[in-house]
């Protein structure tokens, strides 16, 4: 037996609760992994909270990202006592995920934990924190420099945008953080922010073209934020969407790609080849430094998930949220 977050659901209900798991629910693989941490993401959030259909088998332990020790490897890929990481792959959607004290898991899936990074470490960047660098790599190999102009980051306080201001910072971006929570400018700023926005300047309807600004965004938000935002992008620019914190809709025009010549480019971390992953956790290891890391991230217990989910939910939490599932 382990402990873990089990989701269930029937007719009448939809719940996770914390309890003592067996094996059964643990998901067909090769790999068995003692997990070390795991995290909350905001689609973890979602799964957990059953705010929108992210769970599509039933019963399933929750958490698209963990660290953890391997005890057995079938495929020989690695040996017992390795430490893996894994990001994605349907996991926590379809298989079983991290949010518990073992995982199994498909091999393919894994790679081994940079070694720049303690187990925690790699959890308090997470999925988050490497998407955030997926989308810093689309704007570099576009070709935006830091004298090219200002970076927006919109959704600053969340994991996304939080990683993504301390990365484009430390790669001396100008950026610029769109916020609702503007009471947490000083964690912002620390961050790297240069300039600090109330969201409500781009969460509702605008122009189809507004004053040429960003040389390059990085956006966790979609809807009329992402919108606004490409319609303020300069000239033969990027915005690289990655999120629908606000909405998945696209409330816009095509102005901005027709006359400003402008690329829209999605990222999607789950389905990423091992190449781009660990391009992305390589790059993340040369830039992070333990403090910045620990500036974002807090430790739960995998007790206080449940709750913790629907904070996030409700926008109360900053940064990252790393849990300790031992
Ligand atoms: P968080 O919950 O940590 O952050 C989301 C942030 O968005 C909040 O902190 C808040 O920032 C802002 N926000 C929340 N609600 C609204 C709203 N109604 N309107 C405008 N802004 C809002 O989530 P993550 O950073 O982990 O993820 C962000 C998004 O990116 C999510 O939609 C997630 O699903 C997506 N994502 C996608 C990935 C991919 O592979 N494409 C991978 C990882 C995440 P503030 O308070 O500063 O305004």
């Amino acid at each position: 037996m382990f402990k873990g977050i089990l989701i269930d659901k029937n007719e009448q209900e939809y719940k996770a609760i914390l309890s003592d798991l067996d094996d059964s629910v643990l998901a067909d693989g090769d790999t068995l992994v003692n997990v070390s941490y795991s995290t909350l993401n905001y689609k973890d959030a979602l799964a957990i909270t059953g705010k929108a259909p992210v769970v599509r088998n039933f019963p399933l332990i929750p958490g698209v990202d963990l660290v953890g020790v391997v005890e057995n490897c079938v495929s020989g890929k690695f040996n017992p006592g390795d430490v893996v990481l894994l990001n994605g792959f349907g996991v926590g959607e379809l298989y079983s995920g991290g949010l518990a004290q073992k995982a199994m898991l498909k091999s393919d899936w894994l790679i081994p934990l940079p070694k720049t990074f303690t187990p925690k470490q790699a959890m308090a960047i997470g999925t988050a924190g490497y998407t955030a660098m997926l989308c810093v790599l689309t704007l570099e190999k576009h070709g935006i420099k830091p004298e090219s102009g200002e970076i927006l980051v919109t959704g600053a306080n969340g994991g996304v945008g939080s990683y993504a201001i301390s990365i484009l910072s430390m790669l001396g971006y100008t950026v610029v953080a769109s916020t609702g929570r503007v009471s947490e400018s000083a964690y912002l700023e620390k961050l790297g922010a240069a300039e600090i926005i109330d969201r409500g300047q781009l969460s509702e309807p605008g122009r189809p073209l507004a004053k040429e600004r960003w040389a390059g965004v990085v956006d966790s938000v979609g809807s009329h934020t992402l919108v606004n935002a490409c319609a303020s992008t300069q000239y033969g620019g990027l915005v690289a969407a990655c999120g629908l914190a606000q909405g998945m809709e696209l409330p816009g025009t095509v102005a901005p790609f027709i006359l400003r010549g402008i690329t829209l480019t999605g990222i999607d971390s789950v389905m990423r080849p091992l190449a781009d992953r660990v391009e992305a956790w390589d790059r993340l290891a040369s830039l992070l430094s333990p403090d910045t890391i620990d500036d974002i991230a807090k430790e739960i217990s995998l007790s206080q998930v449940i709750d913790t989910a629907s904070d996030l939910i409700a926008g109360k939490i900053r940064g990252r949220v790393v849990v300790n599932t031992q």
